[in-house]
């Protein structure tokens, strides 16, 4: 039987049910005069408890999976844009590293092996990230191929190393496809996230040393500087994609 709990009164209604049904059982058990005591309200909490602690079960478990959903990318487990925005430390004082990452010619990747390979691909390159971060960075799928490191109190001189060290990672690691391993590369944009900086505003920075870092070649981690990023950023970007949470 499905019951609908949606309002105050559906509780009450539901409240007073169970007591009926509890009442009339209980005049039933005593009635017979088979059970003495406490054995009659027993065998009618018994069964009542139990099944109130599978529905909290259920509802346990449903709400986990929808928390699930509502923060991860569904295709590689990563966070998402939202949750990454939401994970911003506020009121830090010292000054967080963002990595943004494209994969490199990744629609001729598709066109070559197929959509399928290619989610194949963006799994293996997840899996790369995270397994590279350090527990207190944020890995997160911003959309398509591009995703984001967040490192908190990291100076830009760590942050370009550790994006310098993902490149090499990602070109040391090709993914096995069943036509055989296929190399990925990809390319960085490495910025500051000062006290007081908005996330967008951080992106933006990262996202023209990622342009940099594409136009020289691709391949790289480019560090973000204000003398040399004065081109916009890239047209296609996700991390200029207004978000206004
Ligand atoms: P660049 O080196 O300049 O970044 O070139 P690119 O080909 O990687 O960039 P472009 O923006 O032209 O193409 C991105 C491609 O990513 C196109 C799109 O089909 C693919 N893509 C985006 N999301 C997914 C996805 O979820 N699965 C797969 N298989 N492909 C995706
Ligand atoms: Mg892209
Ligand atoms: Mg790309």
């Amino acid at each position: 039987m499905r019951t609908e709990i949606e309002t105050t009164g559906d509780v009450r209604r539901f409240a007073a049910l169970v007591c009926l049904c509890v009442l009339a059982a209980d005049a039933l058990l005593r009635g017979l005069a088979l059970l003495p005591g406490v054995v009659p309200t027993l065998m009618i909490a018994a069964p009542l408890a139990y099944a109130m602690g599978q529905r909290l079960r259920t509802h346990q478990r449903h709400a986990q999976a929808l928390e699930q959903a509502l923060h991860h990318d569904s295709l590689t487990g990563l966070r998402n844009r939202a949750s990454l925005h939401a994970s911003v430390p506020g009121d830090s004082l010292r000054p967080c590293v963002l990595i943004l990452a494209d994969i490199d010619h990744f629609k001729r990747f598709n066109d070559r092996h197929g959509h399928a390979a290619g989610d194949l691909a963006l799994r293996h390159f997840a899996t790369l990230l995270q397994a590279n971060c350090r527990k207190s960075d944020l890995a997160a799928r911003m959309g398509g191929e591009e995703f984001v490191i967040l490192m908190p109190a990291t100076t830009m001189a760590n942050g370009h190393l550790a994006a310098q060290r993902l490149a090499r990672r990602i070109r040391q690691s090709p993914v096995f496809l069943d036509t055989g391993p296929q190399t990925l590369t990809a390319s960085f944009g490495v910025a500051a996230l000062l006290p007081g900086d908005t996330l967008d505003a951080g992106l933006q920075r990262a996202d023209r040393a990622l342009y940099r870092a594409k136009a020289a070649g691709r391949d790289r981690a480019c560090l973000h500087d204000p003398a040399l990023d004065t081109a916009p950023t890239r047209p296609q970007s996700t991390a200029q994609i207004h978000h206004s949470t």
